[in-house]
């Protein structure tokens, strides 16, 4: 595992209003050792798309960049696309742009294409896009409890495009992702509290879709990061795509309103590892895109976690006293200004 390093302050703050923390810097891993990890070969290829998409098989494409939100797998089977998860949405057009432009679709006209949408769950930089998304894509999914909570976030969609452009101008200087963001910007005039919403609610512990020949299986272990977390997995491909289940080298992002729970969590982990072998390719939400060690090491990571709080409350530490404590399991990971908030959640969980 890398050492992060601290960048893309600017992007996090994004990401921040659309998730509603208020913090202040960011740490992401260097792209050399993404590159290192998705072609161990010395010819890469090259990064595909307006976005950059990173090939992990043919027909399987990936964004793990932590400066444009969560973690995005695009599958492309002839005609057919299936995208899960859309990031900002500033950067919802782009996505749609390098999708389209995979299964060879036109975007002009009203009709909608042969792209089905997943969310992994609701939360604001995984679904950032939907809106721009979700009405021509083809078929669009999330579970049947990430539906309010999407509808919810609507003016924060919204405050989000509006912000894109100026957003790339500071960070990025991207001429190729400009026009998107200043078109998302316009269209959010347009946006319902609907339009972002994905049209059909999965429920139950696991469904399957098929993509032609594609079998993707949706998974749902019960509320861990949120109520409405989906494992994406595709067996014939052995890819498994956690949603933000796991952190990669970074703090998790723990949300009470959410109903997050450490334990629920750490079972559905355990439930996301027995779909895994040596081979796995393991997409997290956010961080670098590995192998299953990242999600026993995520498991690793709160069974300590949980059980060092455990012993701070029974020796009558306080909340906020527990809140400002670290071990020796969390160094080295990013994202370190959202300890404190994962340690009173953990911390309010285990009280009671
Ligand atoms: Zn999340």
């Amino acid at each position: 595992m890398s050492t992060p390093k601290p960048i893309t302050r600017r992007s996090f703050l994004n990401q921040t209003a659309l998730s509603g923390l208020s913090l202040a810097a960011i740490s992401a891993f260097p792209a050399a050792s993404l590159a290192r990890v998705l072609q161990p070969s010395d010819a890469p290829v090259p990064p595909i798309g307006v976005l950059g998409w990173q090939t992990l098989q043919p027909g399987i494409l990936a964004i793990a960049d932590q400066s444009m939100g969560g973690n995005t797998m695009l599958v492309v089977a002839k005609d057919k696309a299936l995208l899960i998860d859309t990031k900002f949405p500033h950067l919802g057009g782009a996505i749609l742009r390098d999708a389209a432009d995979q299964i060879g679709a036109d975007t002009t006209s009203n009709d909608s294409i042969e792209l089905t949408l997943i969310n992994t769950h609701h939360h604001g930089d995984h679904t950032g896009g939907n809106a721009i998304i979700v009405p021509i894509a083809s078929a669009s999914y999330a579970h049947a409890n990430a539906l309010p909570r999407i509808k919810a976030q609507h003016e924060r969609y919204v405050q989000g495009a509006k912000g894109g452009p100026s957003q790339i101008a500071r960070e990025r200087d991207d001429d190729k992702l400009m026009p998107f963001a200043k078109a998302a910007a316009e269209a959010s005039a347009s946006w319902t509290d609907i339009t972002a919403v994905p049209k059909i609610a999965i429920s139950g512990s696991g469904n399957t879709l098929r993509l032609g020949d594609v079998v993707v299986k949706t998974l749902h272990f019960g509320t861990g990061h949120t109520d409405n977390d989906l494992v994406i997995h595709l067996p014939e491909q052995n890819i498994v795509h956690t949603g933000d289940l796991v952190f990669n080298g970074l703090f998790p992002f723990f949300d009470p309103d959410a109903n997050a729970t450490a334990r629920g969590w750490i079972e559905s982990l355990k439930q996301t590892r027995k779909l895994c072998n040596a081979e796995t390719k393991v997409i997290p939400g956010h961080g670098p895109i590995a192998g299953p060690e990242i999600i026993d090491a995520q498991i690793a990571f709160f069974e300590q976690l949980v059980a060092r709080v455990q012993e701070q409350i029974e020796a009558g530490k306080t909340r906020e006293e527990i809140a400002e404590m670290s071990w020796d399991f969390m160094n080295g990971l990013g994202f370190e200004q959202i300890k404190g908030r994962l340690l009173n959640g953990v911390y309010d969980e285990l009280k009671g």
